[in-house]
């Protein structure tokens, strides 16, 4: 197996290709200069050229590069499990609280709706989230999140044990959340099908073209890649983790973590008919969450963090995460490894997005923590309205200074040294004593 992340993972082996985009050679002009292919970068490209504005994304590698095209395609219309409405409000103020909790709420039906309305084959299926607890006293902060969806008029349903136990097949939850416009898709598809659709609205993509620098030049940017320039009145960096030197102050505001995922060979037609057998996908309460879903031709993917994130991690790792899926459905399989690979997302310190103004007309922008493919792509949709009509009213967050966080280069290993703690306290609280 290969542990190269993009070209190891499933989702690499069974997508469609894309007709190769062109480098960028020689100069180019544009309204805005959009540096990215992942969703955000995609579906600002997307928003902004169905709007009329002449827009050129630049690509390092290929749209679906980054996280975008590795992740667990898990469509979540809703923040991390740490933050609800009721936290979102003391972080932002009633306002922007509103209609971030508005922009997520919506997210499931606006990623679903996308992908029909620019006929995106990704097998995207819309059968619902669920969020099992993982403890009894879980299930009483489920509840009150329910309560707190509802206030902002999202409605969910709570559902008790018996009727977790048939929808996921295993003995281990309370009960869950099911947020039934949630679901999944595979994720490089939808990644490709954004790319496609932005140049079908008249977007120029260039892939193979990373951004060198981006400097004023006059009263435009001036965006330098290997062979050419791009200059443009707007520029948004939608470069994620793996933004390095090109923004360093916009970089350390972020932390890049490190995750991976396996996925099994298809599990038989006895394991289908009780893990899963309506196909929603799972992420459970426990602070390194359980992940679970079925793939379209019915392998298990699954995944988390780990404490070393060097070469080879991905490998070393899998067995865990198979150890896990094991633990979690006993009585079943066994489940066969088939890949596994890793990607980088960019966690905000309160993991909310950010849309940070770096320069006049140039923004950095970062939708994330874990919740990309609904955050991401809505908030891409909300920064091309802003970027076109000038008016700050359009996002859900207020535009913010770049913050490097302090001792970026110990602080980003956070993560590793949070989950060993972490996995103590899940299987402590946990009814299964699974962590
Ligand atoms: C293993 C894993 C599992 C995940 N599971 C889920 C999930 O199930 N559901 C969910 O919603 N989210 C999930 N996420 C998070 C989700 O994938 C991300 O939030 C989302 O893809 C971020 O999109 P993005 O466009 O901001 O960044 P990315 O997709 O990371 O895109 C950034 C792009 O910028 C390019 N780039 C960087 N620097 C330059 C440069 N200098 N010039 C040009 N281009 C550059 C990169 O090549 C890359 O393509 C997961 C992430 C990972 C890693």
């Amino acid at each position: 197996m290969d542990d190269s992340g993009f070209s190891g993972s499933l989702w690499s082996r069974i997508s469609t290709p894309m007709a190769a985009s062109p480098h960028l050679e020689g100069t180019a002009r544009c309204d805005v200069a959009v540096i990215g292919g992942g969703y955000l970068g995609l579906a600002t490209a997307v928003h902004l050229a169905q709007a009329g504005a002449a827009v050129r994304l630049l690509e390092a590698e290929e749209p679906g590069f980054g996280a975008s095209g590795r992740n667990s395609g898990f469509v979540v219309p809703s923040f991390t499990t740490a933050l609800g409405p009721e936290s979102v409000k003391r972080a932002l103020g009633p306002e922007f609280a509103t209609r971030l909790a508005t922009m997520i709420a919506g997210a499931g039906d606006f990623v679903f709706d996308l992908i029909r309305r620019h006929a995106i084959s990704c097998d995207a299926e819309q059968r619902g989230w669920l969020q099992p607890a993982h403890s009894p006293a879980r299930v009483d902060f489920l509840r009150r999140r329910r309560d707190e969806w509802a206030a902002v008029g999202k409605s969910l349903d709570l559902l008790d044990r018996a009727q977790t136990q048939r929808l996921i097949g295993t003995p281990h939850y309370e009960g869950a959340l099911l947020d039934r416009s949630g679901g999944q898709l595979n994720p490089l598809a939808y990644a490709r099908g954004l790319a496609s659709a932005a140049q079908s609205a008249g977007a120029v993509l260039y892939a193979r073209s990373p951004a060198l620098s981006v400097e004023r030049h006059g009263s435009a940017w001036r965006t330098a890649t290997p062979h050419g320039e791009l200059l443009a009145d707007q520029v948004v960096l939608a470069t994620n983790a793996l933004t390095g030197p090109l923004a360093p102050t916009f970089a350390r505001s972020l932390f890049p973590v490190h995750a991976y995922q396996i996925a099994t060979e298809p599990l038989g037609s006895a394991d289908l008919r009780t893990i899963l057998p309506e196909r929603q996908c799972v992420t459970d309460t426990r602070r390194h969450s359980m992940a679970i879903r079925l793939t379209a031709d019915n392998r298990l993917v699954s995944g988390g963090l780990t404490v070393f994130n060097t070469r080879g991690a991905a490998q070393r790792a899998a067995p865990y995460f198979l150890k896990r899926l094991h633990d979690f459905f006993p009585g079943r399989g066994p489940f066969h490894l088939a890949f596994a690979w890793r990607g980088q997302i960019a966690v905000t310190p309160d993991f909310l997005p950010r849309v940070m103004q770096l320069g006049p007309g140039l923004f950095g922008a970062v939708g994330c923590s874990g919740r990309g493919i609904t955050m991401s792509t809505a908030l891409g949709e909300r920064l091309a309205a802003f970027l076109v009509r000038q008016d700050p009213s359009a996002l859900p967050v207020p535009i913010t200074t770049a913050r490097p966080i302090p001792f970026h280069a110990l602080m980003r290993h956070g993560p590793s040294f949070w989950l060993p703690l972490s996995r103590w306290r899940d299987r402590r609280e946990s009814t299964s004593k699974i962590a």
